[in-house]
């Protein structure tokens, strides 16, 4: 893929014995690079880069990062430098890591409290270096990967008209908050009647919701978007009631949900995200007696962290 918007992601009806209209619009299948999330926002970043004339990018993110997977090959197809920052704390080897290593990206590690520092050194040593570097926020955040979820709410609604569905409820993993950031303010253009719910993978409320209202107020402003914000407080809802420890927490309800989703939908689910917010949307629907409501729900990818679930279950 070079550059240009992506392809329209597939919206699939899932045969569930207990949920009568489940759908799953499958992000992690964005044809570039395993997809995800991360692969929608970074698109719309290269757009930019391919503007000015960067010769390096430079962005944060961990060893298991999908931001940074992305990155490093985005950047590589165009024979620009590719520098990653992250936390020493959280630096393994995964597939992702693995990927980036093989797309040549010189990988920084530093203790986490240092990385801001270590980012500002990192740009200003490229600047006097006579380089031109583009930086990249973590995770693609910003009203650029803001706009990038603006698009893919932009599909539900055309998925919608052309198929006659109309969609209760749409659910995904909520992170740094752009995802969230987005199909908020897509529902707040298009005045539609969803209610959008993310799934906090980490983050509690009440910072958690306040950084995706962040992201949303960011992004009305500068697309200026009349807004009331009585609403976009109420039509931001971000539970976390399924955070457990935080990022990659493996309890055997979300190992559960994740085996199961494999053998009946035939749909790979990674303990970190997907799998996580899937396994909270099933408790949330029962406790909220949801089961007929139609439901859909975005799978954001993370298919690499797939396979490094596999492997620990292997192990066990
Ligand atoms: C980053 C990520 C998320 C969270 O997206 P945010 O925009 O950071 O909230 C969800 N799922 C996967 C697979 C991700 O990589």
């Amino acid at each position: 893929m070079s550059t240009g918007s992506i392809a329209r992601t597939p919206i699939c009806r899932i045969k569930d014995k207990e949920l009568s209209s489940l759908y799953i619009k499958r992000d992690d299948l964005i044809p570039y690079c395993f997809g995800g999330n991360k692969a929608r926002k970074a698109e719309l970043f290269f757009e930019e880069i391919d503007k000015g004339d960067y010769d390096t990018v430079v962005t944060y993110g961990s060893s298991h990062s999908n931001h940074c997977r992305i990155v490093a090959n985005m950047a590589a197809a165009r024979d620009m430098n590719c520098i990653l920052i992250g936390p020493s704390e959280v630096s393994e080897s995964t597939y992702n890591s693995t990927m980036m290593g093989l797309f040549g990206a010189r990988l920084i590690t530093v203790p986490v409290e240092e990385v801001h520092d270590c980012i500002e050194k990192t740009l200003q040593e490229l600047k006097d270096g006579g380089h031109k570097a583009y930086f990249i926020p973590g995770g693609g955040h910003g009203n650029i990967g803001t706009r990038a979820y603006v698009q893919c709410f932009d599909e539900i609604i055309e998925y919608e008209k052309e198929s006659g569905i109309d969609f209760d409820y749409i659910f995904f993993a909520s992170g740094t908050g752009t995802t969230h950031a987005g199909l908020v303010c897509g529902q707040l253009m298009h005045k539609t009647d969803h209610k959008i719910i993310g799934i906090s993978i980490a983050r509690k409320n009440p910072r958690g919701r306040d950084v995706v209202l962040d992201s949303i107020y960011d992004y009305l402003d500068e697309e200026k978007i009349p807004y009331n914000s009585q609403e976009v407080e109420r039509r931001t809802i971000f539970i976390d009631d399924y955070t457990g420890e935080g990022y990659g927490t493996d309890s055997a309800v979300i190992s559960e949900t994740i085996r199961k989703s494999l053998i009946l939908y035939g749909i790979p689910f990674d303990s970190t995200y997907t799998g996580k917010a899937f396994s909270g949307m099933l408790d949330y629907i029962n406790k909220n007696n949801l089961k007929d409501s139609k439901i859909l729900f975005i799978h954001t990818g993370g298919t690499p962290l797939f396979f490094d679930d596999l492997n620990k279950w292997r192990r066990d």
